[in-house]
């Protein structure tokens, strides 16, 4: 067990500890309301849809398609940053990686990969489904 419970992220917003746990862990959990039965992203402790806060963790499956992007071709190396629609639901915001920009097109299916970034934290990133 990695001492997330200690990290700056984790003691701004312990009510997301299980998702920064899990997703070390290599495992991507949204919150889903038990009122409206829907999901959302980012994680929160009242339903943004309904105002319930009868919510569950639920694991997603990672898939979904992509809804819109933009490649940051000022950047250096480039990348593409994108919103992917899941398929559990919600929308998110990430980074597509190892896709050319003449491989990518709205609606493409894309898959979550959970990967460490520099400050510690593990978040879902998207490559295009196989
Ligand atoms: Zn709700």
């Amino acid at each position: 067990m990695t001492d997330y419970q200690h990290s700056p992220f984790v003691q701004a917003y312990p009510e997301n500890g299980e998702f920064w746990a899990a997703a070390a862990e290599g495992t991507f959990l949204l919150k889903r309301c038990k009122a409206c039965e829907k999901a959302h992203w980012y994680p929160r402790v009242v339903c943004p849809l309904c105002g319930s806060d009868d919510l569950h963790w639920v694991e997603s499956s990672g898939r979904g398609t992509i809804y819109s992007y933009s490649v940051v071709e000022r950047a250096d190396p480039s990348y593409v940053l994108v919103y992917v629609r899941l398929d559990d639901g919600p929308i998110i915001l990430s980074n597509l990686l190892k896709a050319e920009p003449d491989q990518i097109r709205i609606g493409a299916a894309v898959q979550a990969h959970m990967m460490p970034i520099e400050d510690g934290r593990t978040l879902p990133f998207f490559q295009l489904a196989e």
